[in-house]
Parts: structure tokens; C-alpha cells; sequence
């Protein structure tokens, strides 16, 4: 493969094709079926669906064959087969789905409002993860315009990811023998600790999001008749939340919920932090004065990507601050998002929260935990000497620099049911949301240049992949 044809190649369909391609999906508020469950009566995620069909098939794909599958009752998802080497399979992924709005968004910004300024493309979804099959169809393209071989590729792209990922697995099943085998799997929808270089994702930590709930009266009575006498379930709720985390350290209690973090991983976590540096804990938009957990390069990396953390992401009970009158309110509840290590094992998660919160409740309160999503996260198989040369040539050819491999805090559920049901595969799990680029938060923007660059290398990767054998 020829770096600078590629090189041009990919500037060109991105430049030409793909920027306007994402504005208008950006346009589409297609959230995930858990923030939108009216999602089939509203129509958006079948209009991004048929976007990115109507896309790829104007890219002329040589051997592509393309299906929208639609099981009874779950999103859709699309399908792809594109022939090649039939000795071997790759296996890539993206999805359509979106998260919510989110407030904060800057002014002339908005989740639903695409706009370029320099580099960046801003709004909800580019980068996390809209950019994924455009970006996997532009570096098939470019290694068929080049008259590079490939092995046979299919490609999968769901609607529900950022809802768990619960629609998945049934598609798996039906789609088995389609799919094959797969000897690599290339993922778009993880990160880059910087954006000027190649990473790759070594680790994904798991993760649970729940509703903790708790229930004191059946309506709010006056705040100064009964407090003292009857308990608030604010306070009840945050003695339920210090089974769980330590308030003073965001330190997760359970024991249970910790792994020994491997050396390996260990090692690798010390070359991030010597690239990376204080850009660890300092990419944050802090306020004025706030100070990070830590200030460690390897302290900070290795509480995002090794250790339990939780987050508080939700609530119900209270009422907004102009609407908060002197009550002492019926119920408290919050949602939770627990951040669990990449090798814990996450069978009886749910059952083993549920005990922790619900048991012994203060004052006989009704206290109850019903998890919403929830999936173990996954550790990457040992990479293959090709796979290792190959993203190193890769990263040398597009970015001029080394590559680097990094555990990331985030999940993808999908990649830990693959790594159970093909032990063998190998895996390129790499992004686009590096600093900054905020994925799920306001002012989330694609960094068009660094997704450019990150296409050549899919295409070198495939390439190598191809005569590796
Ligand atoms: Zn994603």
C-alpha cells in the first residue's frame, strides 16, 4: 500500500463525503432506545440508519452486500459483507445510537446542530460513535482503489449500544454463520490519549447503571413538622452510599468489586503516564481553584481504567430549585454508574448490589436497586507480532510517531461478548475521543484530522491482515 495515495485518498472522502455526511447525521436526535423508548414511533434512528446505508452504498464497494436486519420488539442493526480472501475474517463495529443532549452546551454550540471550526466537528454523535462506519467503509475503499488485497470483512453497526448493548446478542445468534470467525476485530468507539499518535485500547472497564431508591412517606408533608421525627430519605440514602463508596476518597468500599491490577498492565500504565503526563488529570474543565483526586500521572490512569468508580448520573424526588418548597419529600432516588475493573467478573453484579443496598435499611425505609444496564468489561487477548508491527507501521506512516497501547475507563459491552465467543481473535480496539472531545458531555466534538489519519491506519491495518498469512 502506498502511504501517500492512501493518505489522499482517505483526506479526500473525508473532506468531500463524509464531513457533510455527519453534519447531517449529527442534525438526527436518534438517542438510544434507554433515553428515548418511544424511538420507533419518533423515527430517528431509522433516519440515521438510512443515511449511513444510502452513504455507503454510493462508495462503490467492490464484493458488498448489505442488509438491515430488524428482529420483533429490538433496534436495528446493519449488516455487512464484503468478499474478499475467504481464508479469514475481519470483524468491525460501530454504532448509530446517541446519548442524550446533555445540558452546558457552549454558546452557537448544540447536540443537535453540527458545526466545523477548524478541526473540529462539534455535536452528539460524531465522535462517539457516527464517525465509525464511514470511517470503515472510507479505509475498505482505499485499499480497493489501490488493488490491495483484503480478507473477507463483514461489518456491524447497532442501534443500542449506549443502552448496553441488550439487543446485541440475539443478532449475534442469527447472524452466527454470516459472521464467522472472525481473526480480527477492528472497534472505532474507544479513545486516543492524545492526538498525535496511534492508540490502542488494551483494557475496557465494565460497568452497572442502576436506580437506587428510597421511600419514606407516601406524600411530603411540612419540612418543620416532621423533621426530626420522620427521617429524610436524603440522609438515609447517603448512609445506604457509604456501604459503597468512601465520601472523603471516592475510594469503592466492597472488596469484591477491586482485581489485582496486573503488572503488565502495570508497566503499560507507566509508558502512558510518561507520554502523557499531568494532560492525565489536566484536561478536565475544571472551575476556578477545584483540585483532581490526584495529581499522579499513574494514580489518575490507573483509577480511570483499573479501579471501581462511581458516578451519580441521575434523580428522582427532587424538585428543581425554584420548585423546592419546604417539604419533607416522600422519596429520594438516584441513578448510579459504577465503573467496575476490566477483569472483574460481573456474573452476579446486579444480585451482589442489590444485597449491599437493600439489606438493613435505616428505619425500616423502603430502599430498592434496579439495574437499568450493566456488562463486564474486557482485557485484551495477547497481540499477535503482526498485529503489533502493523499498527506501529501504521502509526509511523500517518502520524509520524510511535504507537501506543492504553487501557481505557470507558465500555463497550460488545467487545467483552466477543472476546468470550472468539478467544482467538485478535483486536484493534481504537477512537477518536481523545481530550476534550467529550463524548456523552456537552461540546463533543469529532476531531476530523486525528479521524483522517486513524482511517489510514484501519486501511493499513486491514492491509497487513490481509498478507500476514
Ligand atoms: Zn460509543
Amino acid at each position: 500500500m502506498n502511504a501517500d495515495q492512501t493518505k489522499n485518498l482517505v483526506d479526500e472522502t473525508w473532506s468531500s463525503s463524509i464531513v457533510p455526511a455527519l453534519e447531517q447525521y449529527i442534525r438526527i436526535p436518534n438517542q438510544s432506545p434507554l433515553f428515548d423508548p418511544d424511538w420507533r414511533r419518533n423515527g430517528h434512528m431509522h433516519q440515521a440508519v438510512a443515511l449511513a446505508r444510502a452513504w455507503v452504498e454510493s462508495q462503490e464497494i467492490r464484493g458488498l452486500k448489505l442488509e438491515i436486519h430488524e428482529l420483533d420488539g429490538r433496534t436495528p442493526v446493519i449488516f455487512m459483507e464484503i468478499d474478499g480472501d475467504a481464508s479469514s475474517t475481519v470483524l468491525m463495529y460501530g454504532h448509530l445510537d446517541k446519548q442524550p443532549a446533555m445540558v452546558g452546551w457552549e454558546e452557537g454550540l448544540g447536540p443537535w446542530t453540527p458545526v466545523l471550526r477548524g478541526e473540529k466537528l462539534y455535536g452528539r454523535g460524531g465522535a462517539d460513535d457516527g464517525y465509525a462506519i464511514f470511517a470503515t467503509i472510507a479505509a475498505i475503499r482505499t485499499i480497493q482503489q489501490q488493488g490491495v488485497p483484503h480478507s473477507r470483512i463483514v461489518v456491524l453497526v447497532e442501534c443500542c449500544e449506549e443502552s448496553g448493548s441488550v439487543d446485541l446478542p440475539a443478532y449475534i445468534e442469527l447472524l452466527a454463520d454470516r459472521i464467522g470467525t472472525p481473526r480480527l476485530v477492528i472497534c472505532l468507539d474507544s479513545g486516543c490519549g492524545n492526538y498525535e499518535q496511534l492508540w490502542m485500547t488494551t483494557s475496557l472497564r465494565g460497568s452497572i447503571v442502576g436506580n437506587l431508591t428510597v421511600e419514606v412517606l407516601t406524600e411530603g408533608v411540612h419540612s418543620g413538622d416532621a423533621s426530626g421525627i420522620v427521617p429524610s430519605s436524603f440522609r438515609i440514602i447517603r448512609a445506604i452510599l457509604d456501604r459503597l463508596e468512601d465520601a472523603q476518597t471516592g475510594r469503592i468500599i466492597p472488596e469484591w468489586l477491586h482485581v489485582a491490577i496486573p503488572e503488565k498492565r502495570l508497566e503499560e500504565a507507566k509508558a502512558t503516564a510518561r507520554v502523557l503526563g499531568n494532560e492525565t488529570w489536566s484536561k478536565f474543565p475544571y472551575i476556578e481553584g477545584m483540585q483532581p483526586v490526584t495529581k499522579d500521572p499513574l494514580e489518575a490512569l490507573l483509577n480511570r481504567t483499573w479501579r471501581p468508580m462511581l458516578a451519580y448520573i441521575g434523580q428522582a424526588g427532587l424538585p428543581d430549585l425554584l420548585q423546592g418548597g419546604n417539604v419533607l419529600r416522600p422519596k429520594t432516588a438516584i441513578k448510579l454508574s459504577l465503573r467496575i475493573p476490566p477483569s472483574l467478573d460481573a456474573t452476579n453484579l446486579e444480585k451482589n448490589l442489590k444485597g449491599l443496598l437493600e439489606s438493613n435499611p435505616p428505619y425500616g425505609a423502603r430502599v430498592t436497586f434496579e439495574a437499568e444496564k450493566g456488562g463486564a468489561g474486557w482485557v485484551a487477548p495477547e497481540i499477535a507480532p503482526w498485529l503489533a508491527e502493523s499498527v506501529e507501521r501504521a502509526s509511523q506512516a500517518y502520524f509520524g510517531k510511535e504507537a501506543m497501547t492504553f487501557g481505557e475507563g470507558g465500555s463497550i459491552p460488545f467487545m467483552g461478548m466477543l472476546g468470550a465467543r472468539y478467544p482467538e481473535a485478535q483486536f484493534l480496539v481504537t477512537g477518536v475521543l481523545g481530550p476534550q472531545s467529550n463524548a456523552h458531555g456537552p461540546n463533543e466534538f469529532l476531531h476530523v484530522g486525528y479521524a483522517k489519519k486513524l482511517t489510514a491506519c484501519v486501511a493499513q491495518v486491514l492491509s497487513d491482515e490481509a498478507t500476514s498469512r
